[in-house]
Parts: C-alpha cells; sequence; structure tokens
C-alpha cells in the first residue's frame, strides 16, 4: 500500500518549486518526489541537510485528491 501526500510549504530543492513536494509511504520504505520536476529524495537513507534537527518541523499534511478522470 502506498500512501502519498503533500508536504505543505516544502520547496524542491532541484527545481525550487514550492507544495509540489510529496511524501510517499510505500510499506518499508519511505521517499518524497516533486511532481513538477520528477525529483526523487529516500528519506530512508539521507536526512534533508535543509531542515535543521534541533528545530522539530511539523510539516502539514495535506491529502492529496485522486484525479479526475
Ligand atoms: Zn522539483
Amino acid at each position: 500500500m502506498t500512501r502519498r501526500r503533500f508536504i505543505a510549504g516544502a520547496t524542491c530543492p532541484q527545481c525550487g518549486a514550492i507544495d509540489k513536494i510529496v511524501r510517499v509511504e510505500d510499506g518499508e520504505h519511505i521517499h518524497m518526489e516533486c511532481i513538477a520536476c520528477g525529483m526523487i529524495r529516500n528519506l530512508d537513507e539521507a536526512p534533508p541537510r535543509d531542515q535543521p534537527t534541533d528545530a522539530p518541523a511539523i510539516p502539514q499534511v495535506i491529502t492529496i485528491h485522486p484525479l479526475k478522470k
């Protein structure tokens, strides 16, 4: 089961797009993906360097609505 959630306010480190970052939980693994440029970052292996560990970041989670067909 794959869960995809937008991370509100997150900025893509590759293309700079805001609110385009999706957190994807796929069973055991978690990665984040930019829907604007396709950037994928594995959150299991390397924590994002742009988030200081001493400041607890509480991302606002928004549920993705499926595209209408
Ligand atoms: Zn991007």
